[in-house]
């Protein structure tokens, strides 16, 4: 890359400022340009390498003096000021895509719907424990580009969103794993479906044979998908229900790796519960032994991790009701699967921000499992209109506080009350991360 070019970042969070410094540290010109205000954490790191910055608007004429502009993941690819960026012809790319030539590290690259995070800790967690030498980095939290820049790494765990696949171009992921693909955040395809699948197999553009796609071969969208995709990549399914002489499945019980040799181990043993920490667990453990970790050490790394906050977390039995945190579901598909591993009669609270949710899917599984629902939420309508017939009681609370206390008095000695909320948060909490917490003290202060 020509190192006299102007690079301008837009966008000041965790990988705008990580896109900053590592232009900053290789030499080229930068200004970065926020549209809303910037953190002062972010602005004391730009401060620190000396990179001029501007908040709370963009200066249409610096911003057009750029050679290339980094975009962060959280601007839509819509938004006026990138169409008319793209208007004066200046190629914009996201952050991965600017920071992979300057990485001598390989990556493994972990995108789809719901999974992510939970695979792409574990596949991390595995790696280190066999001592590799790695980092933890994109949708995570953790800059790929500012850890590429102050620390590069051999190997690189890449959780990777949709939208930050939208700006790719000659990225290429030496192991990709598509956990699954349902519905979600539809409102930055147009309602499109078709523009966010295409959007997640951008990460097979570039893969050749020296490279690995890990994939559901459950998921008949990604079975279909991968199938017209032609990648050069050698494909690697894994399956709870059908079983692959090549990849990872599920047979009585069993977790089993075809991957040279055969690892087994029973799905009992998972440090984490329920069908779709299964499939996590085989694309981890595929992850792990194409990597050629040892069989045992695969094993070990699969029973030992622990979970992440606010996915199927358990948070307390109160009066000889279990209460379940999971904050991060945020669309149907995660629902579906925390509603699928109920053992027990369900108070289930719901609601937040929709982002497009077709309830239907969840019909025959609430019927089942559920006998109450507590919205929280400021706009419960299809919720309502969904199940309002079907469950005997509906309750609209606007409060994890008050939600809590009105899901422990629909529920008796041995229910479980799940917070699984379909939706996104903003409209009562700044994030589901808050949404979790107040959930949490809410039910410890019972
Ligand atoms: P992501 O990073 O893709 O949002 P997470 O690992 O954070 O995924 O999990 C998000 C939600 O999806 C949680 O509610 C979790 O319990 C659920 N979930 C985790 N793995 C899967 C999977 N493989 N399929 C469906 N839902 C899942």
């Amino acid at each position: 890359m020509d190192r006299t070019q102007h690079i301008v970042i837009l966008g000041a969070a965790e990988s705008g400022v990580g896109a900053a410094i590592l232009a900053k540290i290789k030499g080229f010109s930068v200004f970065v340009s926020d549209a809303g205000a910037i953190k002062s954490s972010s602005k004391e790191e730009l401060q620190h390498y000396d990179i001029p910055f501007e908040e709370e608007g963009h200066t249409l004429m610096e911003l057009l003096k750029a050679d290339k502009v980094v975009k962060s993941p959280g601007i839509p690819s819509k938004a006026p000021i990138i169409l008319t960026l793209l208007e004066h012809q200046i190629p914009v790319v996201s952050e991965i895509e600017f920071a992979r030539p300057f990485s001598k590290g390989k990556t493994v690259c972990i995108t789809g719907s719901n999974g992510k995070t939970t695979t792409t800790l574990w596949i991390y967690h595995i790696l280190k424990k066999a001592g590799f030498d790695v980092a933890l980095a994109g949708n995570v939290g953790y800059s790929y580009a500012k850890q590429v820049a102050l620390d590069d790494r051999a190997w690189y765990v890449l959780e990777l969103s949709s939208f930050q696949l939208d700006d790719v171009f000659d990225f290429k992921a030496d192991v990709a794993v598509l956990t699954n693909i349902s519905p979600d955040h539809l409102d930055r395809y147009d309602y499109q479906i078709d523009r966010y699948i295409d959007a997640k197999f951008r990460i097979l553009q570039n893969m050749d044979e020296s490279c690995f796609v890990i994939y559901n071969a459950d998921d008949l969208v990604i079975e279909t998908r991968i199938k017209q995709a032609n990648t050069k990549a050698v494909l690697v399914p894994f399956s709870l229900t059908k079983s692959l002489p090549f990849g990872g499945f599920v047979a009585q019980e069993n977790l089993i790796i075809n991957i040279k040799t055969t690892t087994t181990m029973s799905i009992h043993e998972l440090a984490l519960k329920g069908k779709h920490n299964t499939q996590n667990a085989l694309a981890a453990g595929i992850a792990a032994r194409l990597l050629e970790i040892r069989p045992q050490l695969v094993r070990e790394s699969l029973m030992d991790f622990e979970n992440v906050e606010h996915r199927m977390e358990f948070v307390a039995k109160v009066n000889g009701v279990n209460f379940i945190n999971d904050s991060k579901a945020t669309n149907i598909n995660a629902v579906w699967y925390a509603l699928e591993s109920m053992t027990t009669p369900t108070v289930w609270i719901v609601g937040g921000v929709d982002k497009g949710n077709d309830y239907s899917e969840l019909t025959e599984l609430v019927k089942a499992k559920v006998k109450a629902i507590v919205c929280l939420g400021k706009e419960n309508q299809k919720i309502k209109d969904a199940f309002g017939s079907i469950v005997p009681e509906f309750i609209e609370t606007t409060s994890a506080s008050d939600a809590v206390k009105a899901a422990f008095r629909c529920s008796a000695q041995d229910d479980t009350v799940l917070l699984s909320p379909g939706c996104a948060s903003f409209d009562l909490f700044d994030n589901y991360e808050h949404r979790g917490i107040q959930f949490k003290n809410a039910v410890r202060n019972l």
